[in-house]
């Protein structure tokens, strides 16, 4: 058992409920049972497998099973309890938990001393039809399955493919989806729809440089500046942000990656306890990209940050039930981002964010951010906080 600083454990084992078995799902319970191996802990997702979803569109590489973590092998692993189901979380039922130190799932009573939310961020809705795309869909039928299906029923000799969305998550699709193309020798044209002037706008100005660059290298057309309005038949509807004039253009499948919704974000204090109205439930604790903190740290949404938020709030469940009660501030800053750009090169910005690396480094980078990760779910913490 490694020791924890600040935490001198009470007499009892803690009970804890951890809803969302995601990145931050993941840093909690490892770190909790790190440090206070007895623990108890339950917990509850809807499905029944972990996802490493940083890797999602890498299934146009590998099989999407080489992403999943069965929760019957965590439990096994760490010795918890997998319930399968949503949790509805509201500000009403925050505080009821925080009172009773129970909650309903599966229509079994669950006790706990502490509760933890991690249950992600919802994924921006818009109207779909039968040759629409979300990352849902790719979350349980790998990549090359998809498309084939559907360029297959398209029927025509060189179809248009759409992504909508030019954050990482669309420009990480569109470059794995054009070099499989490419390597499967399938004549197909692609063309990334989004809504800004530049791409990958929440990075700096030198990511949209050399992405637009590769993009024209690969022959994938930009169009920037629109509003997606829908797809019907084989035609996408979109919105001239300027002009506000309606237009269509042809698009045979269209993959939409419209980002996160912020609506369902829950606040918390610097410890990492809930806050609702104006009051700390000092026994709630929430993490990952439905958490906001009232701290100096990164709030944005991330693996980093959600695995370094999960990590702060296993060690500070801990101290607050130990006998020091000492509690530890979220300052976590990310050292880095960096995006794929299919499997041989990326971009990304190391320690600050005028610091840009391309290609191998780049790549180099990303691969020991996901490795140090996959050691953490076997139980190896190499993290320094
Ligand atoms: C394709 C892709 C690539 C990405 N690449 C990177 C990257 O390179 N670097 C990076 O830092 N970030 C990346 N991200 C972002 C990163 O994946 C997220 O920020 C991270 O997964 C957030 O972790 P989380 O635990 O908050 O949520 P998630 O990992 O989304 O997990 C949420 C979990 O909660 C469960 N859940 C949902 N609702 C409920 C409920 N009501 N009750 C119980 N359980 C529930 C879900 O089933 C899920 O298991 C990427 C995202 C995508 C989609």
């Amino acid at each position: 058992m490694a020791l924890l600083p600040f935490y001198i454990p009470g007499k009892r084992r803690i009970k804890v409920v951890i809803a969302g078995g995601g990145y931050a799902g993941m840093a909690a319970l490892t770190t909790l049972k790190r440090y206070a191996p007895d623990a108890v802990i339950t917990l509850i997702d809807p499905g029944d497998q972990h996802l490493k979803i940083t890797h999602l569109h890498e299934t146009f590489r590998y099989p999407l099973s080489n992403l999943l973590v069965p929760f019957s092998t965590l439990e096994t692993r760490f010795g918890c309890r997998h319930i399968q189901a949503s949790l509805t979380v509201t500000d009403e039922l925050l505080r009821q938990w925080q009172k009773d130190k129970y909650l309903v799932a599966n229509d079994a009573i669950i006790d706990f001393d502490y509760l933890v939310i991690a249950t992600g961020a919802e994924s921006r809705q818009a109207p779909q039809s039968g040759n629409v795309l979300t990352l849902q869909h790719f979350m349980y039928t790998a990549g090359p399955d998809l498309l084939l299906k559907h360029l297959n029923r398209a029927h025509k000799d060189q179809p248009i493919i759409s992504v909508v969305g030019a954050g990482a998550t669309g420009i990480q699709f569109l470059f794995e989806i054009r070099r499989y193309l490419s390597r499967q020798k399938i004549d197909a044209k692609l063309q990334l729809i989004h809504s800004g002037d530049r791409v990958l706008a929440q990075f700096p100005q030198g990511f949209d440089d050399y992405v637009q660059t590769c993009m024209q290298d690969l022959n994938i057309k930009a169009v920037p500046d629109v509003r997606y309005h829908g797809q019907s038949d084989d035609q996408i509807q979109l919105e001239d942000k300027q002009s506000e004039r309606f237009y269509e253009l042809p698009s045979h499948l269209t993959l939409l990656f419209l980002g996160k919704k912020q609506e369902t974000v829950l606040s918390a204090n610097a410890f990492g306890q809930a806050v609702v109205g104006q009051q700390a439930l000092r026994h709630i604790f929430i993490a990952g990209d439905c958490s906001v903190y009232k701290s100096p740290g990164s709030n944005v949404l991330c693996a980093q940050s959600a695995v370094r938020k999960g990590k702060l709030v296993g060690r500070n469940i801990l101290r607050h039930s130990g006998l020091l009660a000492l509690l530890e501030p979220y300052l976590h800053h990310d050292i880095g981002y960096v995006v794929n750009l299919g499997p041989t090169d990326a971009v990304g910005w190391l320690v600050t964010e005028g610091n840009i690396v391309t290609g191998i480094p780049a790549l180099t980078i990303k691969e020991l951010v996901e490795a140090q990760y996959d050691l953490l779910l076997r139980g190896i913490d190499t993290y320094v906080v």
